[in-house]
């Protein structure tokens, strides 16, 4: 066996090979490390998020174009509020992780907010870390990181990642800060919202885990994120702290299961690549050599979802159903399966999934046979 960096350089070659000549690598933001993480079995989504290929821009090309992305009116409003929340050298943002998070510390007054410019996310992510470090020796005090960038391995690929902000506390423990432009209602905001902002934020966390484990000693990564929003109706920002443990515990565990991307890269096909210039019966070709896990799920988690929706409807695949359906079927994995498996043409009598269908298939009979042929009552 190669070498690890031979391997690394060789794993990096191929991802760009599959990428295509020329096209930069996409940068894995933690939404989509989130996504990728909610659907640990899906082979296709976990080659393309790890070659960097644009899927909105490979979906487009494939004919199915996704219906992703933010307004530019929300963005522009995001970007807006976050500049606030940070305008002053954060003072506002320190003041709500004091309040919220750490009120025995001394209020943060004079925190040190470090340059983080580099060249290349590997750059600033060394200088990240280099800032982290010497933070961390200088306790007593407040330091706000702004768009630090943190790496996470992600079957065996690294991925960069850029957390709105990250506090060290005057005790060393550090907080990922999620700036979000949803409003915060009499405290409490869309659970959804708060539950995706969380699922983010975990693997932020987990990111900086890794940072802290190279230290020593090694700094505590708190589990309790500040979460920033608009207060009420306007543009003030007020803030929740948010337990991320759970988020951080299924993450962690759907991550370690994604199958490594060099072997998925080693079964494909010599030649294989995701262009989105190639035609569009040649990407479909290469799309369609990875196996997908499609869910309904991925709708609202996955740019290729409608390209994948389509295949797995053609092929009749019971994963388009949803997942409670296709757990249900056990073995049974196409919808002709099934029918024939309760027609009893097919399958195991045996097998639990089996007989429940039969029995269903008898029951339906029976209720079409009584509505097909209603007993009429004699004319008086
Ligand atoms: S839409 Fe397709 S590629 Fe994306 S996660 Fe679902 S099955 Fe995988």
């Amino acid at each position: 066996m190669p070498p690890p960096r031979r391997r690394e350089k060789a794993l990096r070659h191929r991802l760009a090979e599959l990428r295509g000549p020329e096209i930069p690598a996409k940068a894995l933001d933690a939404r989509a490390l989130a996504a990728l993480a909610a659907n640990p079995g899906c082979r296709r989504r976990a080659i393309l998020d790890g070659a960097g290929v644009n899927k909105a821009a490979l979906a487009s090309a494939l004919g199915s174009p996704s219906v992703f992305g933010q307004s530019q009116f929300a963005f522009v409003r995001g970007n807006a509020f976050e500049a606030k929340v940070k305008a002053d050298g954060g003072t506002e943002l320190l003041r709500l992780a004091h309040e919220k998070l750490d009120r025995a510390a001394e209020p943060p007054a004079g925190a040190q907010v470090p340059d983080l410019t580099a060249q290349g996310p590997q750059g600033r992510t060394a200088r990240t870390e280099l800032a982290l470090r010497e933070a961390a020796e200088a306790s007593g005090t407040w330091t706000l990181l702004d768009h630090p960038m943190l790496a996470l391995d992600v079957a065996g690929s690294p991925a960069f990642l850029e957390p709105d902000a990250v506090v060290v506390h005057p005790d060393g423990s550090w907080t990922v800060v999620e700036i979000k432009s949803f409003p915060m209602l009499d405290g409490a905001a869309d659970p959804a919202k708060v539950g995706a902002a969380a699922r983010q934020a975990a693997v932020y966390v987990l990111a900086l885990e890794q940072v802290a484990a190279r230290l020593d000693p090694a700094p505590r990564v708190r589990h309790r994120i500040l979460l920033v929003c608009p207060k009420d109706f306007s543009n003030l920002p007020t803030a929740s702290a948010v337990d991320v443990r759970r988020q951080r515990a299924v993450t962690a565990r759907q991550l370690a299961r994604l199958t490594r991307i060099e072997e998925i890269a080693d079964a494909l096909p010599e030649g294989t690549c995701f262009s989105p210039e190639l035609p569009a019966e040649r990407l479909t070709e290469a799309v369609e050599s990875v196996p997908a896990t499609y869910a309904p799920e991925c709708l609202s988690a996955c740019e290729l979802a409608f390209h994948c929706r389509d295949s797995s409807r053609a092929a009749g695949a019971v994963t388009s159903l949803g997942r409670p359906v296709r757990a249900e079927l056990g073995g049974l994995t196409t919808v002709e399966d099934v029918l024939a498996a309760a027609r009893g043409e097919s399958g195991d009598p045996d097998d639990p999934a089996v007989a429940a269908l039969r029995r269903a298939a008898a029951l339906r009979a029976e209720a079409l046979a009584t509505t097909a042929a209603p007993e009429v009552a004699p004319c008086p």
